[in-house]
């Protein structure tokens, strides 16, 4: 019999599976329903040979030394601040909203971080109750920042208007008073060298680990015995929707490679305003790769499809509840990882949720003394 059975080959599953099988030397089958190892940060070359991440632009970055040294182990790295523009009334400026940005868009000259504190100021709406989205902004930045960088964002992203979004959406708006361009401010900023697929092979490459990939836990959970699951996937779907289905704003990604060398300034450029997609990527800024020809995936928020980010309203943390309790009863299943826990977090956040986990087992399960 297995120890260990794994399902979701994403960072949940693949850094669980690793410490268990590295640290303890215990057997781990590592499951997913996808054709390929790396969850949502899975990339790949495309038919130009141009490496491209399959669901949008994965950047790495983390405050946590022990997170990096970790992941360390299987990757070097390229160093790499993000920065992101935003296509607004027909120029590309930062966001974050920046000293820049406002200089650029009120064609201002302000010099100092106070004159563009004050700024924000003498625009800024008075709220006397923050509830929603729409209040966070206008009472930090004022209406028409408001108009022209987030609620057209929010409302493709969302499909719904900021009004209508609880405030933990927007909970802080970083508006600048600096130049500070950069979209992280996380001490530690870079890509995997190679790209993260072959980060995930070289963590799953074990002697203990067995991978089977396009294969759905619900094919085969009775046939293969195993003493424990780690679940990484949706909680709802686990215990066949019960409850009723917990909601999802879902991506269509189109990918495509243009004939020239580069598209645009920046790795992502946003929209606003008036495109129907949100954001453009362009992956060799990313990934400092020398091509003639450069690929783009352009995203498109939308209803149905795979489940990207949980939608963060009171009912749904609720129904969301009511799955955990029965997570906690059921015995010899953990549930870790994004879709497992109904959550929105960064890689490094899920390496950390699933190194904790290790370090829970070993404490239920202290492994066995050398003899
Ligand atoms: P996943 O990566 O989703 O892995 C879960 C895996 O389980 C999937 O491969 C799925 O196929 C499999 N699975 C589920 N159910 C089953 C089943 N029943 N049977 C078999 N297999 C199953 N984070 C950052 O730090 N920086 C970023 O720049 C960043 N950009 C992002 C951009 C987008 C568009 C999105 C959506 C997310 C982004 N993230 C980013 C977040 C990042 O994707 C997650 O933190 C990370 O992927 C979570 O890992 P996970 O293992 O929990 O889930």
């Amino acid at each position: 019999m297995l120890d260990w059975f794994v399902v979701g080959a994403g960072f949940a599953g693949s850094v669980i599976a690793e410490r268990l099988a590295s640290q303890r030397g215990d057997s781990v089958l590592v499951i997913d329903r996808r054709s390929h190892l790396g969850g949502n940060a899975y990339d790949r070359l495309d038919a130009s040979g141009i490496l491209i991440h399959q669901y949008g632009p994965h950047i790495f970055h983390t405050n946590s030394d022990a997170i990096v040294q970790y992941l360390s182990n299987f990757t070097e790295w390229r160093p790499y601040e993000h920065r992101v523009l935003a296509s607004v009334d027909g120029q590309l400026l930062p966001i974050p909203i920046n000293r820049t940005t406002i200089n650029r868009l009120y064609g201002l000259s302000l010099t100092t971080e106070e004159d563009v504190e004050a700024f924000y100021a003498a625009q800024a709406e008075q709220v006397a109750d923050i509830a929603t989205s729409e209040d966070v902004v206008v009472s930090r930045v004022g209406r028409d920042l408001y108009e022209k960088f987030f609620r057209g964002y929010t409302r493709k992203q969302w499909g719904l208007d900021p009004s209508e979004l609880d405030r933990s959406v927007t909970a802080r708006v970083p508006a600048r008073t600096n130049d500070d361009d950069r979209y992280f401010l996380d001490k530690f900023q870079a890509m995997p060298l190679h790209g993260y697929s072959r980060m995930f092979d070289r963590m799953l490459n074990h002697p203990n680990i067995a991978v089977m990939l396009e294969t759905d836990y619900e094919e085969i959970r009775r046939s293969i015995p195993a003493r424990n699951v780690i679940y990484t996937g949706a909680i709802d779907e686990y215990f066949g929707y019960c409850f009723g289905r917990l909601p999802y704003r879902s991506l269509r990604f189109e990918h495509l490679t243009c004939d020239c060398e580069w598209y645009q300034p920046v790795a992502v450029v946003n929209y606003p305003q008036d495109k129907p997609f949100t954001r453009i990527t362009e992956y060799k800024h990313l990934t400092g790769q020398n091509h003639p020809r450069t690929s783009l995936t352009f995203e498109y928020p939308c209803d149905s499809g795979d489940p990207y980010y949980p939608i963060p309203r009171q009912d749904n943390q609720e129904l969301y509840n009511r799955y955990r309790q029965l997570a906690e009863q059921t015995e010899n299943v953990r549930f870790v990882g994004r879709l497992a826990t109904y959550r929105y977090y960064n890689m490094d956040q899920i390496v950390g949720q699933a190194l904790a986990e290790f370090r829970r087992i070993q404490g239920e399960f202290p492994p066995c003394a050398e003899p």
